[in-house]
């Protein structure tokens, strides 16, 4: 296949905007295959269809309280000074179905979340009687300090779920109270997307493997880390497949080697213009390029393209991100993240929330570019303030750890004072 006549162009050629970008490698992207997934594996997960309940819950009246479950009416007089004394005729403990029934003048002890036992109508809390909390042997009578109303301390039949009343909605993200929910529905196992998996490569002739000694003329790779990193929160099965040095044969074969298995593959550096930036020549050797560089800031040089799988199943996506440690992890979350969330069957492909805030300081920016400064956001009044995080360079690390936000600067503005509103991308 053949490049698109803007891929070699020189610096001065046009940049993509953000949207167009996005838009482009967002298209023909659907959702991958659903799988049967037991509920402790599900974390994450985006359900690939709606479900109903399957029980009704509670399946059964049942007790709020530990106490003795009566009949209303018997109690109707009872205070502290004139309690009524019922005769104790059995246990209902959860897990059981009591033997006998509650007449009246009797009354049954009771544990929270026993099935209420048959002629009883009412639970009274043992803090509202003579029994003694806790531990105790079976009295054979209970004296009862406090009317109840019928009704009291039961929880009813139906009460949380009933039978096919819907459950989770399709696209929902599995979250630990959701899959308790669904548990709790009846269910043990869920249709869910597959995960996204993903390869990150990286390259350098400068890169160390983190926590090793450095040579001369060397640094630590974070980007592996960073990268692999982002992709598992966003719900990616993701690994690092290492350092390729700054050749394009070892570029191709490491590509190669990702393309096998994983549906995404990221590799950072070697996407701009230097000398021995090879990598859009290697996504050329396996695969085609669709877009480079992009109108924002950090990380214009951008690309992404599609390579077909040597199995003949479908297509591996393959962005090229920007070195420079900020720019890496600023361009995934622009680019790489949508495109994971389409892909695991998010509804949503951004998933983030966006808030209004005020700049603490003046900022300058490129022109013609979109901007994502790294911010702190602080409440202020009924609004947010947007303090920057430190340095804007994009080798920054610490300003990015530091953040919690990225403040938006449109293309149009170069330069804003102190006070000004932005949108702030909140990222965690
Ligand atoms: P490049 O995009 O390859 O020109 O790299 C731009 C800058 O990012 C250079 O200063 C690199 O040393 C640095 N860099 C590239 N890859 C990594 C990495 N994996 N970890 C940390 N820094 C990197
Ligand atoms: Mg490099």
């Amino acid at each position: 296949m053949t490049a698109p006549a803007h891929v070699h162009h020189a610096e001065t050629e046009p940049l993509i905007s953000l949207d167009d970008a996005r838009a482009l490698m967002l298209e023909g992207v659907e959702p991958l295959p659903v799988e049967d997934v037991a509920l402790d594996d599900a974390l994450g997960r985006v359900l690939a269809g709606s479900i109903s309940s399957r029980l009704t819950l509670p399946p059964w009246d049942n007790s709020a309280m530990d106490g003795f479950a009566v009949l209303a009416a018997d109690v109707a007089g009872a205070t502290s000074a004139t309690p009524t004394v019922l005769a104790v005729v059995g246990e209902a403990a959860a897990g059981r179905v009591a033997e006998g029934a509650v007449a009246p003048g009797t009354a049954m002890r009771i544990l929270t979340g026993a099935p209420v036992p048959a002629g009883a109508d009412a639970v009274v809390p043992v803090e509202q009687t003579d029994a003694p909390p806790g531990v105790a042997d079976l009295p054979s009578r209970v004296a009862i300090l406090e009317a109840v109303a019928a009704g009291a301390h039961i929880r009813r039949a139906g009460g949380d779920l009933r039978l096919t009343q819907p459950l989770l909605a399709a696209g929902t993200e599995l979250s630990p109270a959701t899959l308790a929910a669904a548990a709790a529905g009846g269910y043990g196992t869920l249709h869910v997307h597959r995960r996204p998996a993903l390869a990150v490569l990286v390259t350098g002739d400068e890169l160390v493997a983190p926590g090793q000694p450095l040579g001369p003329a060397q640094i630590p790779d974070s980007n592996s880390v960073g990268l692999v990193a982002l992709a598992r929160a966003t719900g990616a099965q993701a690994r690092s497949i290492g350092v390729a040095r700054d050749s394009l044969e070892d570029v191709v074969l490491k590509l190669r080697e990702a393309v096998a298995w994983a549906d995404v593959v990221v590799v950072s550096g070697g996407v701009s213009v230097g000398a021995h930036d090879v990598v859009k020549g290697a996504f050329e050797r396996i695969g085609r390029i669709d877009l480079w560089r992009v109108a924002v800031q950090p990380g214009k040089p951008v690309v992404f393209g599609r390579a077909a799988r040597p199995s003949g199943a479908g297509e591996a996506l393959f962005f090229g991100l920007p070195g420079n440690p900020v720019s890496s992890q600023v361009t995934f979350e622009l680019f790489v993240r949508p495109v994971l969330r389409r892909l695991a069957g998010h509804p949503d492909v951004i998933g983030r929330e966006i808030v209004r805030a005020r700049l603490a300081q003046p900022i300058r920016k490129a022109p013609n570019r979109r901007a994502f400064l790294r911010v702190r956001l602080a409440e202020e009044g009924s609004g947010w303030r947007a303090e920057l995080a430190g340095g804007q360079e994009s080798h920054i690390l610490s300003a990015l750890a530091a953040a919690d936000g990225l403040a938006i600067v449109p293309e149009d503005v170069d330069d804003l004072p102190a006070g000004a509103e932005v949108e702030v991308i909140r990222l965690r």
